[in-house]
């Protein structure tokens, strides 16, 4: 499953809307792969930061996410960030009024951070086994690579569980 950018706050009230709140958390919660860039972010993170107050989310992700952290809209940003899992050349990231990951637990495999400027050091890429989180969006660059890193994850995933069936 891919969650995109978006709104988190109209994303979480359609998925109870839908009924699919508690299906999609129990998919999750058996291994799915997901892959959520901002909004999709926050509906996997476990804990969010100034939510709405009746805000929730899918979880899964062992990640404290605080919404709107760069600040308003106005300050949308973009950065060179060098992600080592995704090799030599530097990734541009475009956030848009992005979250950032505020605390992360024990699991949690930290792919990329801010380099620059007021927010060096926040966390915007993340692993959990199958899971992964970006607070930028990647497919407006044209840049494949973390798409493909999702689909690498999906692949090894798949494989691993037909080997399981098969034996
Ligand atoms: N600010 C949005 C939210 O809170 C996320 C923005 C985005 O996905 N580009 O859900």
């Amino acid at each position: 499953l891919v969650i995109p950018g978006g709104e988190s706050t109209t994303m979480d009230k359609l998925v109870r809307a839908f009924g699919l709140q508690a299906p999609l958390r129990e998919r999750i919660a058996a291994g799915m792969p997901v892959y959520g860039s901002c909004a999709g972010m926050i509906m996997l993170a476990d804990r969010i930061a100034d939510a709405r107050p009746d805000q929730q989310t899918l979880g899964g992700f062992d990640i404290t996410v605080r919404r709107n952290a760069f600040g308003r809209q106005v300050d949308s940003f973009e950065e060179d960030l060098h992600i080592r899992e995704l090799g030599g050349q530097p990734v541009r990231a475009v956030f848009l009024r992005a979250p950032w990951v505020e605390e992360a637990g024990d699991a949690v495999h930290v792919l990329a951070r801010v380099e620059h400027g007021p927010a060096a050091g926040r966390i915007v890429a993340a692993r959990q086994g199958d899971l992964l989180v970006t607070s930028f969006h990647p497919e407006v660059t044209g840049d494949h690579r973390v798409h493909q890193l999702f689909v690498d994850i999906v692949r090894q995933h798949t494989a691993t569980h037909d080997q399981r069936e098969r034996s």
